[in-house]
């Protein structure tokens, strides 16, 4: 199969391993992501992850009950460690060669994240989940994925998440919220759209790195993204704010 990309960055939010629960891992859910991962690892496409925590623990929501808000965020990265074992546990299980890093220094389950491994590790043709995303509070998983996106060459990052784009509202509570095909970095800055953090906006939009946003879970767009069909919503510097 004809692919667009040699290496790409995925980044998967915690929620995708809750599966039907409200918190936690449900190892179903671990092992439709994995065999996800795999068809396109398969392709011989160099796949790094950045996989959050949300469904354990944000920092944000720990500070807002009273936890320091550094210390909130360090429990916050520990939970996306948690997350990434189980990721590498599934991926293990369906048979493709892997690596857990952390920036958070755990030498008993995870190595340390060390950049040259990192890209050592993908021209081997491993997969290589990063956790503990940048190793410093006060920001999310998104800037970590915007973050080792740069730094490991990676030709796009993906974002997966549960909707099929970006909107112009919840389109959970409002129905006639559109879906952008495209929009331009400097529109999210200037109408303040609730897309990633602030820090992980401007690291890819002063480093021109394009994000791919679409659902991972239903159907197969994460194989159709890395031919290079234009699936969800495509934000970079160089295209025109449209909607779908
Ligand atoms: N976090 C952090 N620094 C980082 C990455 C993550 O402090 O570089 C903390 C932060 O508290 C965040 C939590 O880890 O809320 C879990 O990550 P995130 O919210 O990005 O998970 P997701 O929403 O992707 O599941």
């Amino acid at each position: 199969m004809q692919t667009r990309y040699k290496r790409i960055m995925i980044k998967v939010t915690g929620e995708s391993l809750l599966g039907q629960r409200e918190y936690g891992i449900d190892p179903q859910a671990a092992r439709e992501l994995a065999q996800k991962i795999k068809s396109v690892a398969d392709l011989g496409i160099q796949v790094a992850i950045v996989i959050g925590g949300g469904n354990i623990f944000r920092g944000l929501s720990g500070s807002k009950n009273g936890i320091d808000r550094a210390t909130a965020d360090y429990m916050g990265m520990l939970a996306t460690v948690m997350n990434g074992m189980a990721l590498e546990d599934a991926l293990i299980k369906v048979g493709v060669p892997v690596r857990l890093q952390s920036a958070l220094t755990m030498t008993s389950v995870a190595e340390p994240f060390l950049r040259k491994r990192a890209i050592h590790h993908l021209e081997k043709g491993r997969v290589v989940i990063l956790s503990a995303g940048t190793g410093n509070p006060y920001v999310t998983t998104d800037t970590g994925a915007s973050l080792h996106a740069l730094e490991l060459h990676c030709e796009v990052l993906m974002k997966a998440t549960k909707v099929d784009g970006v909107y112009n509202a919840d389109p959970q509570t409002h129905p006639e919220a559109k879906r952008y095909k495209t929009l331009n970095y400097r529109d999210i800055l200037h109408d303040r759209l609730q897309v990633m953090d602030a820090a992980a906006l401007s690291m890819s939009m002063d480093n021109n790195l394009t994000t791919q946003v679409f659902q991972l879970f239903e159907g197969d767009y994460l194989l159709r993204a890395v031919k290079g069909e234009p699936v969800g919503t495509i934000m970079s510097n160089d295209v025109t704010t449209q909607f779908a």
